[in-house]
């Protein structure tokens, strides 16, 4: 019998955010969680080979200025309009905190990544969802209505489905009012990011993170490109909250991979290529795809249920994601591999659907 206590009133309860697996067991093909397969550029370990532990004594620049000075170069801002954080999860739940303060409902789609309704939940933001198509595209108009704030990842995720630059250009040039969060945590995998935007749009806030194309998951490093006032006012609440996100290893790896440009352009170019290669396999296995532009895909099979497939994947040591949710029940997210990973998944598949 469950007794509830007295101080549990004073509680706030939130129904968590649930991760993709992460098994502790070894020899698993983990394709279930969007990370790089390849490791972090060979710069990054020479980083921490010649890291000067005695340096652990201080607390960290709370700027995090060297890595926030290689972004700005990186992309063609001023060092002003760069914002970094553990993670895009912590710079997206910043921004929510910032900027999603009013009182009308926050927009986003209904099928999305599924931290929005949580931070929404968590910060009491009133929100509602738009209805992707049923193409899984995002109807703009939906998002010219009154709203507190827009959030729409590009490429779209679970689906990969990915709009162009002038598709978000109309929201934004649409909604003066609220700041436009897009959050481009695959754009490196075939799309073109918006961030040239912010110099036209005050109200765009560009997220992105070092745990996709940067392979460095691991380290947690996201960042936000905006106006400065924009995110002055992101630093002003992440100040507020905890001025000590980045530590200083991780300010100095994120700096070396930043530099690092051709094994960037090397990994993202071979991931883009197994990408299409396994398309092309699973069409040919009876499943239909989204034409996903990130470094997963979004797969339904014709005839067999994608609950089965999953839990037979899983049971031969090959991790995909799954939901038992409405409307992407019947959907498998597969995230790219290497080749031989994705050779692996093929041949089992093809043995299975038999
Ligand atoms: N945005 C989207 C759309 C994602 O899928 C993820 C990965 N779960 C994130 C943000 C957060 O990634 P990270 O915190 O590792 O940067």
């Amino acid at each position: 019998m469950e007794i509830s206590m007295s101080w549990e009133k004073n509680v706030r309860r939130v129904e968590p955010y649930v991760a993709g697996e992460q098994p502790k067991r070894e020899g698993v093909i983990k394709l279930n969680t969007n990370e790089c397969p390849y490791p972090p550029s060979p710069k990054v370990k020479e980083v921490l080979r010649q890291m000067n532990c005695e340096k652990l004594r201080l607390y960290p620049d709370m700027d995090a200025q060297k890595l926030v000075d290689a972004l700005a170069d990186y992309y063609h801002v001023r060092p002003e309009q760069v914002f970094v954080g553990v993670g895009s999860d912590d710079v997206l739940a910043m921004a929510f905190m910032t900027f999603f303060y009013g009182d009308k409902p926050i927009l986003f789609p209904d099928i999305t990544y599924s931290f929005y309704d949580v931070w929404a939940e968590l910060l009491r933001i009133p929100y509602r969802t738009c209805a992707l198509d049923e193409e899984f595209c995002i109807r703009k108009e939906d998002y010219f209505v009154p709203n507190g704030g827009i959030v729409i990842p590009n490429p779209n995720a679970p689906t990969g489905v990915l709009e162009d630059v002038s598709f978000f250009e109309e929201i934004i040039a649409a909604n003066p009012d609220s700041v436009v969060i897009v959050d481009e945590a695959y754009v490196d995998f075939g799309g073109e990011s918006t961030i040239p935007l912010t110099e036209k749009y005050d109200n765009l806030l560009v997220v992105q993170t070092f745990s996709k194309s940067r392979a460095m998951a691991g380290a947690r490093i996201g960042f936000a490109i905006g106006n400065e006032k924009l995110i002055g006012y992101l630093k002003d609440v992440k100040f507020s909250f905890n001025s000590y996100t980045m530590n200083m290893p991780v300010i100095e790896m994120g700096t070396a991979a930043v530099l690092d440009d051709a094994y960037f352009k090397e990994i993202v170019g071979k991931i883009v290529k197994t990408r299409e290669w396994t398309k092309k396999q699973l069409k040919r296995l009876g499943f239909s795809l989204a034409d996903s532009k990130a470094n997963f895909l979004f797969a339904t099979h014709e005839k067999v249920f994608a609950k089965d497939i999953f839990l037979a994947l899983k049971e031969n040591n090959i991790y995909v994601r799954h939901w038992n949710k409405e409307r992407i029940g019947n959907y498998l997210r597969i995230t790219i591999g290497t080749d031989e990973q994705m050779e692996k998944l093929v041949a089992f598949l093809e043995d299975y659907l038999q």
